[in-house]
C-alpha cells in the first residue's frame, strides 16, 4: 500500500496497517480497491496484487448485495457505518465479517475514500453473542467508574521517537517488533500522573502514591506488543486503542485485562494519554468455559448420526420484528401469504451442517449446503410455514413427516424436527434434525404388501375351509338320503303297490347321491391344504400379529383396539395360520357388526388368559350383540344375517378350534356387544 504522506493522516501506514490483526482495506467511491493489508490477504485469500484495482463486490461477492445501498447512505450521512456482512472469500467460503466503514474526505469535504476494517467472526459468532450480555455488563461497569483509570505522561516517548526518526527509523512497528528492549525502555520512561481509586484497589496495596511512577512493574513481557501498538495508535492519531491483554499488579499477580488507551486531542496536547483497565479474568474464564462447551457442541454436532443443520434465523427474526412493529398480524400473514413464505425460505440460511446431513442432501462439500434453505423445501415449502406458525404460537418445537429435495435431485421422506429453546432463539440460531424415513416408509410399504398377500392367502384358505365345511356338512344328509332311498326301495319293492317308476327314480337318486358324495369326497381331498402343521406358539404373539394385519382397516373405521394380554399365558401347540385366521375372522365380524349397526364408539377388546395348561381367548366388541334367537345357530354353516353374507366364517372358526382340541362359544357381553370365547389346550389336539 502506498503511504499517503501528502495528507499526513496515513503516515507510515504501510507497516502499521500490516501490523494490525484486523483486515483493513481502502476503496474509492466507485468501489475499486486502493490498498489491502496483510490481514486482508490472510482473511480473504486474495493477495495484495490480486485485490488492488478490483471492484470490492466482484472480488468478494456479498451474500446480500441489495443491502449495500442503505449502508452506503448511512456512511455518507454520518461518516461511518458499522455492522455485520457476509461475503465470499477467494475459496468461495461465506465469511461473516464485523465491519466498520469510515469516509475520508478531501479538503472540500467531498468523500474520496472508504476505509473498511473487518474482523472475521464466522467461527466465533455464537460464542461472541453469548458473551454479548456480559460485555454489556462490563460496559456498564465502565460507565459506573468501576474501571481503573490512569493518566500517563508520554512526553518522554515523543522525545524517544523523534530521536529514532533522526537516526533514520521510519518503520516504527517493524522496529518495535525487532527491539523488545526498546519497548521496555519506553515503558520505563512513561510516568503515571494520576490514577483513580479503582486503580489502587486493582493494582496497588492501598497507597495511591506507590502507583505514581513508571509503568515497568505493571507490564509483563507478554504484553509488550500492546504497549507498542498503543504508541503506534497514538502517532497515527487513532482516537483509541482497545485490546485484551495480561497486566500485573504491584504484588506480581498477572490477570487478564481489557485495556483501552484513549487519545483525546486535549490530553495529547498536554502530552498525556488516558488508559482504562478492567479486570476481565472472570470473563476470560467464562469464555474459556464457553469455548469448551462450544467444542463439545461441535463434536456432538458433527458426529451425530442424525442429519443436523444449523440455521441463521436472524434476518428472518429482524423481518418479523419489523412487521410486528408495523402492527402486522405476523401469524396471519405467514399463514396466508405465499410471497412472505418464499422470502422466509430465502432469509433463513444454513450455517453449518454435519456429515450425516451432507449424506442426506447428497453433497460432499459442506459449503455446498450453506446459504438459503429454499432449495431443500421445493417439494414441501408448507412445512416451513407450519414450523414458523408453531414458533409464533410459542410452542417448544415442531415435528413433521415431510419430504425434502436433495442437491442431487432426489426427494426424500424425512422426519423434520426443530426445537425453539429460548437460549438458541436469543442467539438467532436454530438446529434442525432430519431423520431419513425412506427405510421406514419402505418397510411400511412392504408390510402393506404382506398384508395384501395375507388377505389373499386367507381367502384361499377360506376356500379350502369352505370346501371342507361343505363336505363335512353335506356328507351326512347325503348319507341319509342314501339310507332313506334304500329304505324306500325296500318299501317299494313289496308286491302290493306297483310303483315301478318310483323304483327307477329312487334308484337314480341313490346313484346320484352316491356319486355326489364321491365327488365331494374328492373335492375335499383336493381342497384340504397340506396337513396342518403344529408348532409351539405364543398366544399373545398370535393376537399381536393378527391385530397388525387389521391395524390399517381399524384405523380407517375408527375402531379402538385394546389388547388385554395376561403375562404367563402358556404356549400352545397349533397351526399359526389357522389360528390367525380365527382371530382375523372374529375381529372382522366385530368390525362389520359395529359398522352395520352404525355404532359411533367402536371398540374391540382382545383378552388372553391362562386356562388350565393352555390358553383362553376372548374377543368382545361394542356392537349390537346377538339376537337371542340366533345364539343357537351362529356356528352353523350358511347361517348369516347379512344381505351379502355367506355364513361360513364362524363355522370355519369352529372347525379350526375343534381341530385344536378347544371349544368356541358366543354370548352377549354384559355391556351389550358380542363376546366370543375359545380355549386352546396346550397339546393342540383332542
Ligand atoms: P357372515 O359374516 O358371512 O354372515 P359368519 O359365520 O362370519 O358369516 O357370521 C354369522 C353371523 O353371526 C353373522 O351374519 C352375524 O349375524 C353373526 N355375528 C357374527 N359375529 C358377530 C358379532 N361380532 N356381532 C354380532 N353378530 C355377529
Amino acid at each position: 500500500m502506498a503511504g499517503r504522506d501528502d495528507s499526513g493522516t496515513l503516515e507510515a501506514t504501510v507497516d502499521i496497517f500490516d501490523l494490525v490483526h484486523d483486515s483493513i482495506f481502502v476503496r474509492d467511491r466507485a468501489g475499486y480497491i486502493r490498498s489491502w493489508n496483510a490481514a486482508s490477504e490472510a482473511l480473504y485469500g486474495w493477495s495484495r496484487e490480486a485485490a488492488v484495482g478490483r471492484l470490492v463486490n466482484e472480488l468478494l461477492p456479498p451474500r446480500r448485495p441489495e443491502r449495500d445501498a442503505a449502508r452506503e447512505a448511512e456512511l455518507l450521512e454520518t461518516g461511518r457505518w458499522e455492522g455485520r456482512l457476509s461475503r465470499a472469500a477467494a475459496d468461495g467460503r461465506m465469511l461473516t465479517i464485523d465491519a466498520r466503514w469510515s469516509v475520508r474526505r478531501d479538503a472540500d469535504g467531498a468523500p474520496v475514500e472508504i476505509i473498511e476494517t473487518g474482523r472475521d467472526v464466522t467461527e466465533r459468532r455464537a460464542v461472541e453473542e453469548a458473551l454479548q450480555r456480559s460485555e454489556y455488563r462490563y460496559r456498564n461497569l465502565f460507565q459506573a467508574m468501576a474501571a481503573s483509570f490512569w493518566e500517563i505522561d508520554f512526553t518522554p516517548i515523543g522525545d524517544m521517537l523523534r530521536e529514532l526518526r533522526s537516526e533514520g527509523v521510519t518503520d516504527y512497528p517493524a522496529y518495535f517488533a525487532a527491539n523488545p528492549d526498546y519497548v521496555r525502555r519506553m515503558i520505563r520512561a512513561t510516568r503515571v500522573v494520576d490514577v483513580n481509586e479503582q486503580t489502587v484497589a486493582l493494582f496497588g496495596r492501598g497507597d495511591k502514591g506507590e502507583l505514581l511512577r513508571d509503568l515497568e512493574p505493571f507490564w509483563p513481557d507478554e504484553s509488550l506488543h500492546v504497549f507498542a501498538a498503543s504508541v503506534i495508535s497514538a502517532v497515527t492519531r487513532k482516537p483509541n486503542y482497545v485490546t485484551e491483554t495480561p497486566l500485573r499488579t504491584l504484588d506480581g499477580r498477572v490477570f487478564d485485562a481489557l485495556f483501552t488507551a484513549a487519545f483525546p486531542p486535549e490530553s495529547i496536547a498536554k502530552g498525556t494519554l488516558l488508559i482504562g483497565v478492567i479486570d476481565i479474568s472472570d470473563r476470560t474464564a467464562a469464555e474459556a468455559h464457553l469455548r469448551h462447551s462450544e467444542t463439545r457442541y461441535r463434536n456432538l454436532f458433527h458426529h451425530m448420526p442424525i442429519a443436523l443443520l444449523q440455521l441463521d434465523m436472524r434476518p428472518l427474526f429482524d423481518k418479523i420484528a419489523a412487521m410486528k412493529t408495523a402492527g402486522v398480524d405476523v401469524a396471519d400473514k405467514i399463514a396466508t401469504d405465499d410471497e412472505l413464505l418464499t422470502e422466509a425460505l430465502r432469509l433463513v440460511t444454513i450455517d453449518e451442517v454435519n456429515d450425516a446431513a451432507m449424506k442426506l442432501f447428497g453433497v460432499t462439500d459442506p459449503t455446498a449446503l450453506h446459504g438459503p434453505i429454499e432449495p431443500a423445501w421445493q417439494a414441501r415449502p408448507d412445512t416451513i410455514r407450519r414450523s414458523l406458525l408453531a414458533r409464533l404460537r410459542g410452542e417448544p418445537g415442531y415435528v413433521e413427516e415431510t419430504k425434502i429435495s436433495t442437491r442431487d435431485g432426489r426427494v426424500v421422506d424425512v422426519l423434520y424436527n426443530i426445537a425453539f429453546p429460548p437460549t438458541l432463539t436469543e442467539l438467532g440460531i436454530n438446529v434442525v434434525t432430519f431423520m431419513d424415513l425412506t427405510e421406514r416408509v419402505e418397510t411400511q410399504a412392504a408390510l402393506q404388501r404382506v398384508q395384501a398377500d395375507f388377505a389373499r392367502a386367507a381367502r384361499i384358505a377360506t376356500l379350502g375351509e369352505l370346501t371342507a365345511s361343505i363336505a363335512h356338512e353335506v356328507n351326512q344328509p347325503l348319507a341319509a338320503i342314501a339310507t332313506n332311498g334304500e329304505a324306500s326301495l325296500r318299501w317299494l319293492g313289496r308286491p302290493e303297490p306297483d310303483v315301478e317308476e318310483v323304483h327307477t327314480l329312487t334308484g337314480r337318486m341313490v346313484a346320484d347321491a352316491r356319486r355326489a358324495a364321491d365327488i365331494i369326497k374328492r373335492i375335499r381331498g383336493i381342497a384340504t391344504p397340506s396337513a396342518p402343521t403344529r408348532a409351539e406358539l405364543s398366544v399373545n404373539a398370535l393376537v399381536e400379529e393378527a391385530s397388525l394385519f387389521l391395524r390399517h382397516e381399524m384405523q380407517a373405521q375408527g375402531v379402538t383396539l385394546t389388547l388385554d394380554l395376561a403375562a404367563g399365558v402358556p404356549p400352545i401347540l397349533g397351526d399359526r395360520t389357522q389360528l390367525q385366521q380365527v382371530l382375523v375372522n372374529l375381529m372382522v365380524n366385530a368390525m362389520q357388526a359395529m359398522a352395520g349397526a352404525g355404532v359411533t364408539r367402536r371398540g374391540i377388546i382382545v383378552r388372553s388368559r391362562a386356562h388350565g395348561t393352555g390358553a383362553a381367548l376372548e374377543i368382545e366388541d361394542s356392537g349390537p350383540g346377538f339376537a337371542p334367537e340366533h345364539l343357537g345357530s351362529l356356528f352353523a354353516s350358511f347361517f348369516t344375517t347379512k344381505a351379502d353374507g355367506m355364513g361360513i366364517g364362524l363355522s370355519i372358526c369352529r372347525s379350526i378350534i375343534d381341530d385344536h382340541g378347544g371349544q368356541i362359544s358366543a354370548a352377549n357381553a354384559p355391556a351389550g356387544g358380542a363376546r366370543f370365547h375359545f380355549t386352546l389346550p396346550a397339546e393342540g389336539t383332542p
